[in-house]
């Protein structure tokens, strides 16, 4: 497949870059993409053009803004296979990942689509002579930054219920995985989506993301990636006195006690742990098992993960940086002489990918194989004893994104789903992650909430209108 160039994506129409950097696939290694390297001008006027944009679209007819998602949701699954070809060549993810992180995508488009008319106030019974009532107000310009393990589908989380809410957006993905962003831009606007709405500015996190995040015209910030850069963008929000969401990953906790469907339990802990190459941030990578029923377990899982094939259930690392990182990881779990419980054949497709097949180790809750966010396929065993345990275990993480408990104790599955620290726990499953269910965490995974129909009460702030009567 011959390289696609990739340019910004400003006012309606593509801007071409002054000078690209060649994107490989990780897969393969071979230049896929070649992406323009934006600076701060071309911020400005990205940035220019949704100011430009914001007041006609905040006050765009509701219903007509409505229709408009809606088109684009299905725009996405008109070219799903095309959207999802673009993802794979640039992130390596197999067909079947990328398809459904596309469908994604489209999903989150349509649920938005449908929440514009939303009541979006009270009226308050204040005194007889006062009528007062609350409304929620876009911000204005949105800058959205988005990482590089579901491209389209964190720029679409992002994306749908700002602009559902009123507001504009400059967008930029990571460098290595552009391609589908600005092509969803594209395709909004081919929507109907009035020009400036939703801009994209592609290059590197330093100098387009942070001039994203000092800009003066940009109102609020929604934010996914790694903390050390979330703690940044937050230094300069606190700074500008903006808005922020932060979406910054997890060790997350999956939590099995000796009476749960071991069986079941399994699978999921198997697909937590090994979808998108555990590169997702509500990975499942702690596994918390009973002590009676941990050897069964663990053979179950490892059966399982043996059976995985490189490139058909799962991909590489997305980059030279982020493989090192994870390989540095196994490498001194060997060097500590962690015992491994398993891992899939190391047989890969080709030898020019980042592959890293899936393995799994039994150590304490202390090794920095279960305390640090590996952002790899690598899953953690710890053993408990009982409820107060687990508990214990389950909640002694710097993270708080997600987790899962299994019993058929349905009084135990309430009590430990209410003090999980977690934004999402499931039940007797591992976490689904639909559009519906509000989304985000506690402790360093950040704060605010994406998802649902309360990430639009971040998209948004509340005015109190008093009347006098
Ligand atoms: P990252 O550096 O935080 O990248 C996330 C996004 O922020 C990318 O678009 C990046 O652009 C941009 N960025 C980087 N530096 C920036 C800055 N100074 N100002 C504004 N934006 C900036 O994450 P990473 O280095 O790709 O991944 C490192 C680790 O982060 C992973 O190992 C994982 O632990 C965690 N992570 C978490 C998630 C999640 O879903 N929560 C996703 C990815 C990674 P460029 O990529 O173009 O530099
Ligand atoms: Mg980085």
């Amino acid at each position: 497949m011959p390289a696609t160039t990739v340019d910004h994506w400003i006012a309606g129409r593509s801007v071409a870059g002054q000078a690209h950097r060649d994107i490989t696939s990780p897969a393969t290694g071979e230049v896929v993409t070649r992406v323009a390297e934006g600076g701060p001008a071309e911020v400005d006027t990205a940035v220019e053009a949704a100011a430009a944009a914001a007041d006609g679209w905040r006050w765009f007819v509701t219903a007509e803004r409505g229709r408009i998602l809606h088109r684009i949701s299905a725009a996405i699954r008109a070219n799903a296979d095309d959207l999802a070809a673009l993802e794979s060549a640039e992130t390596g993810k197999p067909p079947a990942t990328a398809a459904a992180e596309v469908e994604g995508a489209a999903a989150y488009f349509e649920f938005y689509a449908g929440l514009v008319n939303l009541p979006q106030g009270d009226i308050l019974d204040v005194r007889p002579d006062q009528h007062v009532y609350t409304r929620r107000e876009p911000f204005g310009v949105v800058g959205v930054i988005t990482p590089w393990n579901l491209p389209i589908n964190q720029a679409a989380r992002a994306v749908a219920p700002a602009l559902a809410a009123g507001n504009v957006v400059v967008a930029k993905p990571s460098e290595s995985t552009s391609a589908t962003t600005v092509e969803l831009a594209r395709l909004a606007s081919e929507c109907g989506l009035p020009d400036g709405v939703f801009n994209v500015v592609t290059g590197s996190g330093s100098v387009v993301g942070s001039a994203i995040v000092k800009h003066p015209g940009v109102k609020k910030v929604a934010f996914t990636g790694s903390v050390p850069v979330g703690q940044q963008i937050g230094a300069i929000a606190a700074e500008r006195v903006i808005p922020l969401t932060l979406e910054l990953g997890g060790k997350s906790a999956n939590v099995v006690f000796a009476d749960a469907d071991l069986e079941t339990a399994a699978k999921a802990a198997v697909k937590a742990f090994t979808t998108n190459s555990g590169q997702v941030c509500s990975s499942g990578t702690r596994l918390l098992v009973q002590r009676g029923v941990a050897d069964d377990l663990l053979d179950r899982v490892s059966g399982i993960v043996k059976a995985l094939e490189a490139g058909r259930d799962y991909g590489p690392l997305i980059t030279k940086g982020q493989y090192e990182i994870v390989r540095g990881f196994l490498d001194s779990a060997a060097e500590r002489d962690v015992p491994e419980a398993g891992a899939a054949e190391e047989s890969y497709p080709n030898e020019d990918g980042y592959w890293i097949a899936p393995r799994i180790y039994r150590a304490g809750n202390d090794d920095p194989l279960a305390r640090e966010e590996i952002f790899g396929p690598v899953l953690t065993v710890v053993e408990f004893d009982d409820e107060e345990e687990a508990l214990r275990l389950a909640n002694d993480s710097v993270y708080g994104l997600v987790g899962a408990v299994w019993t058929r104790d349905i009084s135990r599955a309430l009590r430990f789903a209410e003090r999980m620290n977690a934004g999402q726990v499931a039940v007797n499953s591992w976490v689904t992650g639909a559009v519906e269910t509000p989304f985000g965490g506690s402790g360093l995974s950040g704060y605010g909430r994406e998802k649902g129909i309360e990430a639009l009460n971040h998209y948004g702030q509340l005015k109190c209108v008093i009347v006098q009567l």
